[in-house]
């Protein structure tokens, strides 16, 4: 297996010490591949998974010819093309109850909106612009061939794919495997990730703050994001900066997951023996990311055995809640789409918006201001969240938008545009 550490170092513009976001980005989609394993489900617990096989259409979509209006099937060659034309009316076709009979020259049928297309017609006139006289239908002149029709298979041919393999499932597919009549799909095996905080100052809720402690929230956040990405969740608690300690909980962890996310002692403050021991357990690289939160980070495989199993991600994040949280929307949530089999990987788009108060910018990083966008007339508008400190989780909470400012960006003045990423979304 060729060396990670390797890899990275041979890259013409790699600088450990001031690594873009998107190169980093880049550098760890690339190491990974996604995990095997796939399961059987019914289609509604297929929501929010990863299609692991195409799901093949057994059936033409639509399976017949029928109407897409309300309206009266025709033959075309019947209509004058200069003026009105009157036509006999000879039965009705209702979706689900075909009209039996053929349509023969000079005649027509009243059509519903999905119902089969009788033998003979090949356009529907819409009903809003027919006039009836007694037992003459009159369809005014201007129809073309085909209009308001939905030929058989024109959506989707028998033996075809519907939908990929890779594609994250939401409502949508749900309702197209459905509209296949298919009760089961293949969708891709959690990704199984094991999480551990570490730090001597932390304390797991339920026991009492001792002087200098900090309740442990890094956790539940963590826990949170990888819960809605739909990963199996190994919480192995807080663990203190201590050697031995570590090194259990880094071959526990690395023995039962794909990947493992810390948080703590990445920083340049931290004891050096944590980065030694990560380094020393498996191949890791200790980036310093030109981003505001989120500078330190480290990236790498833990494989206690050496070179005898591919061995598991993982991803040390930084210890402030804020910088966990954006490293882990940036860099951790599209690693693990991709370790869970999602192809292509979903993009979340970064889209204009008036930023209405000065933000202060440091040179060549990005930084990733929380925000909250709200409607001015026709125009949408950002402001940040209050104290923007990398501790200040609050700033997350009611935050509804990352404004990201690009490394080249200078400060910005109130009322200039700046990008923005959601973080909701419709589906
Ligand atoms: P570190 O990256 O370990 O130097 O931590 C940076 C800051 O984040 C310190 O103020 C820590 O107390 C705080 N911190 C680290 N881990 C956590 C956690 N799990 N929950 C809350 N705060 C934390
Ligand atoms: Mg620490």
């Amino acid at each position: 297996m060729t060396s990670l550490l390797q890899t990275f170092s041979c890259l013409d513009d790699y600088d450990p010490n001031a690594l873009p976001v998107e190169r980093a980005r880049a550098l760890i989609l690339d190491a990974l591949t996604p995990v095997s394993g796939q399961q059987r489900t019914f289609i509604r617990q297929a929501l929010d998974h990863i299609l692991a096989a195409d799901v093949i259409s057994p059936v033409d979509v639509p399976a017949h010819d029928n109407s897409a209006m309300d309206g009266w099937a025709v033959r075309f060659d019947d209509l004058a093309p200069a003026g009105e034309t009157r036509l006999k009316n000879i039965g009705t076709a209702f979706a689900g109850r075909a009209f039996d009979g053929k349509v023969g020259t000079g005649e027509t049928v009243r059509i519903m909106t999905g119902a089969v297309l009788p033998e003979g017609v090949d356009a529907v006139v819409v009903q809003e612009i027919v006039r009836i006289e007694g037992d003459a239908v009159v369809i005014p002149p201007g129809q073309h061939r085909e209009q308001n029709l939905r030929r058989r298979g024109e959506d989707l041919r028998a033996g075809s794919p519907a939908i990929h393999a890779g594609k994250l499932l939401r409502p949508a597919e749900l309702g197209i495997i459905a509209s296949l009549g298919i009760a089961e799909v293949s969708v891709c095996r959690p990704v199984r990730v094991a999480l551990f905080s570490t730090g001597d100052e932390l304390c797991s809720i339920g026991t009492p703050l001792f002087p200098g402690a900090v309740y442990d929230s890094n956790r539940y956040t963590l826990w949170g994001m990888l819960t809605r990405l739909g990963c199996d969740v190994i919480d192995m608690g807080v663990v203190k900066d201590d050697p031995a300690a570590l090194e259990t909980a880094f071959r526990k962890a690395a023995a039962c997951a794909d990947a493992i996310i810390t948080t703590g002692g990445v920083s340049v403050g931290e004891a050096d023996f944590i980065k030694q021991l990560m380094a020393q357990l498996g191949e890791v690289a200790f980036w310093k990311i030109a981003m505001k939160p989120g500078r330190p980070m480290a990236f790498g495989r833990i494989q206690p055995d050496g070179e005898k199993r591919p061995g598991t991600w993982l991803f040390g994040l930084p210890g402030n809640p804020v910088a966990v949280m954006v490293t882990f929307y940036q860099f951790v949530r599209p690693a693990l789409l991709k370790l869970a089999g999602c192809n292509p990987a979903p993009v979340v788009p970064c889209l204009p918006a008036r930023c209405v108060e000065p933000l202060k910018k440091g040179k060549g990083r990005t930084e990733f201001y929380r925000g909250i966008l709200f409607q001015d007339k026709d125009e949408w508008c950002v402001r940040p969240t209050g104290a923007q400190g990398s501790g200040i989780l609050k700033s997350m909470s009611e935050a509804d938008c990352f404004i990201v400012l690009e490394p080249e960006r200078e400060k910005v003045g109130a009322g200039e545009t700046v990008n923005v990423q959601l973080m909701h979304g419709l589906v």
